[in-house]
């Protein structure tokens, strides 16, 4: 531990510090905090616009640009709005980003950074990192974005401390999961695993984009909660207030509320049973739905799912604002905490286009 911390100091990434607090018995532990020198870039294109973060090591999201666009961006438009941030942006003395770190609502294939399919940004086979790191010159890695959002959960929100962890976003476009399964994150032969908004909820359904028919996203939707209470479109913080002021006492609301969550109840219920979580954590539109009354969900759960899986079971509410910028920014830094070693030549080379290094392409 001691040698990495030497690493990192020594390539600027944490600054090291006595503590203040000498009274205490014993040897006083060493302070470590995340520099702000070294950061990475997150980008989260959606359908409705295009996020990019400056995250630092630590998983604080130093700046946040929204670029709000009228149709879902292209990759190519992503790729240029990335590169003119880029040019543009002024960091810190001596500061340098380490690498991009891409949140994609879609598949993205984890061994050629190749996003197979983003339905709701209609993308199909865009080599994305590849588009990204040739652009830029800089190491590229992207995910999905309820990946990313696990990985920051479980990193800096919810899930900490947790070694079991499933993360369930409620979006625009529909719902994405993610899970942390004995402390590593699922990912499958391709990366592709964590589709949970596409698993079956109800037999009777209605016919979902993936060609299926019932899935936990077509039952459980932000559309309908959104129409039940006359908003074209709204943060989930607005769309919770709505609900919370009108359930129980107009009868469509609470029609519509009791269903989402019975099903969603079917979802966790399966989700239970097959993961054996610690934690799952709700984010998004099931979060603001969740929290207008919590014990519906918690009573199906428990009513429905297996006594032993059930038994322990936190279902909680994201409190990171940001999750996917967060853990976009961490495909960066996880390298670095591996192999502190191996960052020193991107540190050196990155922003040189020349530098095959600096060009290197990696997905997760
Ligand atoms: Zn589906």
């Amino acid at each position: 531990m001691a040698t990495i911390v030497t690493e990192l100091d020594s390539l600027q990434l944490v600054t090291v510090s006595q503590p203040l607090d000498t009274k205490r018995v014993g040897r006083p532990s060493t302070v470590v905090r995340p520099s702000q020198r070294h950061i990475a870039v997150a980008v989260y294109p959606d359908t409705d616009a295009i996020a990019i973060g400056v995250v630092a090591l630590g998983g604080e999201v130093l700046r946040e640009f929204r670029f709000d666009v009228e149709s879902a961006p292209t990759a190519v438009h992503t790729v240029n709005t990335l590169q003119a941030l880029l040019r543009g942006l002024e960091l810190s003395d001596g500061g340098t980003v380490l690498g991009i770190g891409i949140g994609v609502p879609g598949l993205v294939d984890a061994r050629d950074g190749v996003v197979r399919v983003a339905p709701h940004l209609d993308w199909h086979d865009e080599p994305l990192v590849d588009m990204v790191a040739t652009a830029t010159g800089l190491p590229t890695w992207a995910a999905n974005d309820a990946t990313c959002a696990v990985v920051a959960e479980g990193r800096f929100g919810q899930g900490v401390d947790e070694d079991n962890l499933v993360y369930l976003n409620g979006g625009a476009g529909g719902i994405g999961g993610g899970a942390i399964v004995g402390g590593q994150l699922l990912s499958g032969v391709n990366g592709y695993s964590g589709e949970l908004g596409h698993m079956l909820v109800n037999s009777d359904g209605v016919h979902c984009h993936c060609g299926a028919v019932g899935c936990l996203e077509t039952e459980v939707n932000r559309h309908d909660l959104l129409r039940v209470v006359g908003l074209a479109d709204a943060e989930a913080g607005l769309l919770e207030q709505r609900l919370r002021d009108t359930y129980g006492t107009d009868p469509a609301v609470t029609a519509a509320v009791d269903r989402q969550l019975d099903f969603l109840g079917v979802g966790l219920r399966n989700i239970v049973n097959i993961f054996n979580p610690g934690t799952i954590v709700l984010g998004g539109f099931l979060a603001a739905v969740r929290n207008v009354t919590q014990e519906r969900l918690q009573e199906t759960v428990e009513r429905s799912a297996l006594a032993g899986p059930s038994s322990e079971v936190r279902i909680v509410s994201s409190s990171l604002d940001d999750n996917v910028l967060i853990g976009a920014g961490e495909l960066v830094f996880r390298t670095i905490l591996r192999d502190p070693a191996s960052v020193s030549t991107s540190v050196s080379s990155a922003g040189s286009e020349s530098d095959s290094e600096a060009r290197r392409v990696a997905a997760s």
